[in-house]
């Protein structure tokens, strides 16, 4: 991998962020892992830049459990949520996205 990541602070070099283990939904081949993206750390499949799927946080490995109103589970990863926000869905779409502000 050849990561141009500048040593200073860097979560991936300090050992910070590991990989997740979590398989590319996209690709089905890669790994997701930590890498650095423009506006700092992000976690990408490790077959980019042939694949070209990130997340902006830490996949959990699960799946969204949420419903939609047509009946099918959303069923994308997970990421890991904040102090705040509980682990949400990777699906921007999804209402489960912003689960603090879900009514249930
Ligand atoms: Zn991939
Ligand atoms: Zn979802």
């Amino acid at each position: 991998m050849a990561n141009k990541v500048k040593p200073y602070d860097c979560p991936i070099e300090s050992g910070k962020a590991t990989p997740t283990g979590v398989k590319c939904p996209d690709c089905g081949k890669g790994e997701i892992v930590p890498a650095r993206g423009r506006f700092g750390l992000i976690y990408a499949c490790s077959e980019k830049p042939k694949c070209k799927f990130w997340l902006r946080a830490r996949p959990t490995g699960k799946r969204c459990q949420h419903k939609h109103e047509d009946g099918k589970q959303c069923g994308v990863l997970m990421m890991e949520g904040t102090k705040t926000i509980p682990d949400r869905c990777s699906d921007k779409t999804c209402p489960n996205h912003n689960p603090h502000k879900l009514k249930t």
